[in-house]
């Protein structure tokens, strides 16, 4: 999978990009993340990629200019006149805080295409008519406002590279993880079993599989209820599962009286 990022920091990603899981996925051709200074599809003395805003008020914005040269240039986009067009195979993600809010699913949605850009934007953003006539999606990672994309770029990198088959070490990794099932992930313990006097529960030192996998199904279920009642409206329950969370429910109202 291929992502291309635009941006006007490009040195801020290789120190991530370069390290662990993603640096191992990229070696293995996995992923490839090309990073492109926008600021080298200017054209003036100065390499001018902001301005001041029409209408007046504080701070700068990116001109339109550099932002779509850089983009039709690296995707091979026709004209400059002639927008991408609208069932083009890659999406062109522009990062701000007034797009749809990214979690999982979103995150599967984009493992599905074999190439994404991403825009970063910094400032006040960019000029509105990338974002009307450039873009094809837009994606907030938050409701708070950065300096600049950068960060959220490598947020979507990384929660969408991890769900690449062969990136993680583990085939299962990503399956049980919080928010893949629609639930929090069950707790883990590592060695050594007791420490400090607390003791990983016996239950997983049993060995016995059966056991284990419905106690993990029933704290993935607890914690979902206790932390985010919320997600259990979209998880995918089985009549167990619902017994299970009717259980909790009625231990917390009987406590209520
Ligand atoms: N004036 C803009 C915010 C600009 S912040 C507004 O109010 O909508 C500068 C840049 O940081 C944005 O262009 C965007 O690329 C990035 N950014 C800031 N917060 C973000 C968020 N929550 N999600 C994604 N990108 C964000």
């Amino acid at each position: 999978m291929q992502f291309e990022v635009f941006t006007l920091l490009p040195e801020v990603f290789p120190p991530y990009l370069e390290s662990s899981i993603l640096k191992r996925a990229a070696q293995r051709g996995l992923i490839g993340v090309r990073v492109h200074n926008i600021r080298d599809y200017t054209h003036d003395k100065h390499h001018t990629t902001d301005d001041t805003p029409y209408g007046g008020g504080g701070g700068m914005v990116m001109k339109p200019e550099p932002v779509f040269e850089a983009v039709e240039s690296v995707l091979g986009l026709a004209t400059p006149l002639s927008p991408p067009e609208p069932d083009s195979k890659i999406p062109i993600i522009l990062l701000t805080p007034q797009g749809r809010v990214f979690n999982q699913r979103i995150a599967e949605e984009l493992a599905g295409y074999e190439r994404i850009a991403l825009l970063c934007g910094r400032y006040e953003g960019v000029d509105e008519r990338v974002r009307e006539h450039l873009v094809t999606d837009e994606i907030s990672i938050g409701d708070y406002v950065l300096t600049g994309g950068e960060l959220p770029a490598l947020i979507l990198i990384d929660a969408v590279a991890r769900l690449i088959p062969g990136v993680l070490g583990d085939p299962t990794g990503a399956e049980d993880d919080s928010h893949s099932m629609g639930l929090l992930e069950y707790p883990h313990y590592t060695k050594p079993a007791e420490f400090r006097g607390w003791k990983v529960p016996e239950i997983l030192l049993s060995g016995d599989h059966a056991r284990i996998e419905k106690w993990r199904r029933e704290q993935a279920l607890a914690r979902t209820f206790h932390k985010r009642p919320d997600m259990l409206e979209n998880a995918e329950l089985s009549e167990k599962d619902k017994d299970f969370i009717e259980g909790l429910r009625s231990k917390v109202e009987g406590q209520d009286i």
